[in-house]
């Protein structure tokens, strides 16, 4: 689709080269498609020092009005509108998804960032106003500080704009990370930052592995939180590596949701609503919905659809704009995914379909995996228990409303679970104790940007979207003020 993309750092408003590089080729046919800065801990400070200056010069950005700032950011999204076309087609390229779902993931960020702006018009603060004539109480809020962003691969973009503009509206100033194999949309939003005439130094990035760009940024001084989105495991090593200097984490990690199916349910829109879940982004979805739960009178015959549904997935190349799904992100990830595929074999579920690599001429050359269902899975199955982040779905029967609230919440995890009933009294009851941060009834990752989002147990910790999100970049600070007694009478004039 495009030339090979050369990048620098982006650093203080300007591009910063590297000596060497990091390169990303397709995961869809092996082409080569962009080169990244391999950065060091030399260019983590620089970024941090450019972050620290544009933050503690209180004219440049993080005492500026709100209303200030949800102009520039409102400017920044008209650019980001006009460049959705090769934001989305990069993002096709590095991820590997098929462009339409490239697309849609650019418009949402660009939402996402819409509603941001708004709220930066009315970041909330209190007045305490009833402790006395001579006394005042102001609770205000104040930009954190120096933000660390550390971003994943599946979605490059939303995984970005569900940080990133809520801090700017907050006031707060930057240095991202992102994935090294998908860089390119990030650094090509900061550029955009600068023709809106978001000031120098507000939005750094700097490219390279986690091991060390991610250490040196986690670790240095000058960063006031860490806000990172991945794997649980590295989540855990940024906790503990934040509490070090107790710096503030915002952590989005890993999920193994599930969608409840019940009998009364609106079986068609399920079937849609579970293969959906499952194949969105080939799997790679911390939201999936990796885990059917369905009751068991329903069972056979609504697997039986879904296998059916499931043979006429539309696999495609990322410019392919009527496919389903596209390719796993790299060879490893794929051999990862075919391996939990294996070991429902050697558990004993049964595959319904699916369950092999694509090897044909057109998908020879990249990753590949066939839409996958297995039957019969038990709790006690690593693809019931662990996170596969492929397009494998892992069904197993319940009897009880009871059962099928312990299945869902027999998990480490706890991001997401979708359930499905006409009975509006069953739905509610369920969502209130399903231990996930957010619950989709009769549909599966839908929302809106108003509502916060985030996950109970070692999903993470904090919320991202909505005001919740926005308040998560921000410090309290109470003000008490001793105010002089005002003379009750006034003075006697002589008359
Ligand atoms: P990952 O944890 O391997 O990497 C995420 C980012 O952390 C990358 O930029 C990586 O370079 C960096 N990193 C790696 N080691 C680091 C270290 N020691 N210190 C600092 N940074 C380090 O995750 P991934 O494979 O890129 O993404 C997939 C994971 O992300 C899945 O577990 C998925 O569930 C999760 N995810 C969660 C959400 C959410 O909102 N909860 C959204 C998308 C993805």
């Amino acid at each position: 689709m495009t030339d090979v993309r050369d990048y620098g750092n982006w650093i203080d408003g300007s591009w910063v080269k590297t000596s060497g590089t990091v390169e990303r080729s397709s995961p869809a046919n092996g082409k080569l498609l962009a080169r990244f800065a391999d950065s060091s801990e030399k260019e983590v400070d620089l970024a941090v020092k450019a972050a620290r200056k544009a933050f503690d010069d209180r004219s440049v950005w993080s005492a500026l009005p709100g209303a200030e700032r949800a102009k520039a950011i409102s400017r920044w999204i008209e650019l980001l509108v006009r460049d959705t076309d090769k934001l989305a087609k990069m993002e096709a390229e590095e991820v590997g998804k098929p462009i339409r779902f490239a697309r849609g993931e650019t418009e949402w960020s660009i939402e996402l960032a819409r509603y941001a702006a708004a709220l930066a018009w009315q970041i909330p603060s209190d007045l305490v106003s009833n402790a006395g004539d001579a006394n005042l109480g102001l609770v205000i809020r104040e930009p954190r500080g120096v933000i660390a962003m550390i971003t994943p691969w599946n979605f490059p973009l939303v995984t970005l704009f569900q940080k990133l503009p809520y801090a700017l509206a907050a006031g707060c100033t930057v240095v991202i990370k992102p994935s090294e194999l998908t860089s390119s949309t990030t650094l090509e939003i900061a550029a955009l930052a600068k023709e809106a005439g978001i000031p120098d130094g507000v939005i750094n990035v700097v490219t390279g592995s986690g091991s060390a760009v991610g250490e040196a940024l986690t670790g240095h001084r000058g960063i006031d939180m860490i806000s990172f989105t991945g794997s649980t495991a590295v989540g855990k090593r940024i906790a503990a590596r934040a509490a070090e200097q107790m710096k503030r984490v915002g952590l989005e990690l890993g999920g193994k949701a599930a969608n409840i199916v019940f009998a009364d349910a609106d079986i068609d829109a399920a079937i849609d609503g579970v293969l959906f879940g499952y194949i969105l982004n080939q799997g790679e979805e911390c939201v999936q919905g990796t885990r059917l739960l369905i009751e068991e009178k329903i069972a056979d015959e609504f697997v039986g659809n879904l296998v059916e549904r499931s043979k006429k997935i539309r696999t495609g190349l990322p410019e392919d704009d009527q496919a389903d799904l596209g390719a796993l992100i790299h060879e490893k990830h794929m051999e990862k995914v075919l391996g939990y595929i294996q070991s429902g074999l050697d558990e004993g579920a049964r595959l319904e379909v699916g369950g092999k690599r694509l090897t044909d001429a057109t998908f020879g050359k990249g990753f590949f995996v066939a839409p996958t269902i297995f039957s019969g899975v038990t709790p006690a199955m690593k693809i019931f228990r662990e996170e596969i982040f492929g397009p494998v779905l892992a069904v197993t029967t319940f009897k009880t409303v009871d059962e099928a609230i312990a299945l869902a919440n027999d998990t480490n995890y706890g991001l997401g679970n979708g359930l499905w009933t006409k009975d509006i009294d069953k739905a509610i009851q369920v969502s209130r104790e399903l231990k996930s941060g957010t619950v989709y009834v009769n549909t599966f990752l839908e929302t809106t940007v108003q509502m916060p989002f985030g996950g109970y147990k070692e999903s993470g910790i904090g919320r991202e979207n909505g005001m919740d999100g926005l308040l998560e970049f921000t410090e309290v600070k109470s003000v008490f003020v001793k105010l002089g007694k005002r003379a009750h009478a006034l003075p006697h004039t002589a008359g």
